[in-house]
């Protein structure tokens, strides 16, 4: 029997990767980190000159240089994280810079990507067997997936976290701009017109503020065996 689609969709920094990578890798099913596919385009756009000093993006140059942005995902690393191709080249850690975080909403929001990416993304889980995660993912890439998750936890927590990831990255950061670009990545998530970052309707919600990363994995390890159960598989 062909492994299940599990779409885990939240607000920026909810953790939703780290749990979505961990449960992949517990049950064994492929993780797609869909964000970083978003990621991976707004550097194409930012090295290729698509962003104005104003932060607009040049949507037809954007647009006609898609055909030559091809993304891979490199098989996991001594690090254990999957490392983001772009054109061959390993881009994970430049994907994850305030940079990129400040111009990937913008760049996500172009109908043009969203329709490259979403193609991609359900090729990507056309054998099942993956958790994947992102904003439209129990929405409009799988609106059939056999288990939808929806997580949220308040902007502060969830600034909080990123800021310490960044920290120990490596990373020079600022918590007020951390915060602050939290803030306009939802809002610009949230109103766009082409697949907005909305709860499905049959997702399953997590408030993760207050848990600790076993505990998250324990709760996401048996909603996944309960969709299991519902779906004939033991
Ligand atoms: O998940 P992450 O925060 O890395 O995603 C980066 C950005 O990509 C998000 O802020 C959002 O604008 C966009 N995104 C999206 N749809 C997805 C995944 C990410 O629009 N499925």
């Amino acid at each position: 029997m062909k492994g299940l689609i599990i779409a885990i969709d939240g607000y920026s920094s909810s953790g939703k990767s780290t749990m979505a990578r961990r449960l992949a890798a517990t049950v064994g099913y492929r993780y797609i980190d869909s964000g970083a596919m978003y990621r991976a385009v707004a550097l194409y756009a930012l090295d290729h000159g698509m962003i104005a000093a104003d932060g607009s993006v040049d949507t037809a140059a954007l647009t006609a240089a898609l055909p030559d942005i091809h993304i891979d995902f490199a098989p996991a690393g001594a690090d254990g994280r999957q490392h983001t191709l772009l054109n061959g080249a390993d881009v994970e850690r430049d994907i994850r810079s305030l940079r990129v975080s400040e111009h990937v909403s913008p760049v996500a929001a172009v109908p043009e990507v969203r329709h490259a990416l979403v193609a991609m993304q359900q090729a990507l889980g056309a054998e099942g067997g993956i958790v994947m995660d992102g904003r439209d993912i129990g929405t409009t890439v799988f609106p059939d997936a056999d288990l939808k998750i929806f997580v949220n936890a308040p902007a502060r927590t969830r600034a909080e976290r990123r800021y310490a990831e960044m920290l120990a990255g490596g990373a020079k950061a600022d918590f007020d701009e951390v915060l602050a670009n939290v803030q306009a990545r939802d809002r610009i998530d949230e109103t766009r017109a082409e697949s907005p970052l909305r709860r499905a309707a049959d997702a399953v919600d997590l408030d993760n503020s207050g848990m600790t990363l076993d505990e998250q994995d324990a709760w996401l390890l048996g909603q996944f065996h309960e969709a299991l159960r519902a779906h004939g598989h033991n």
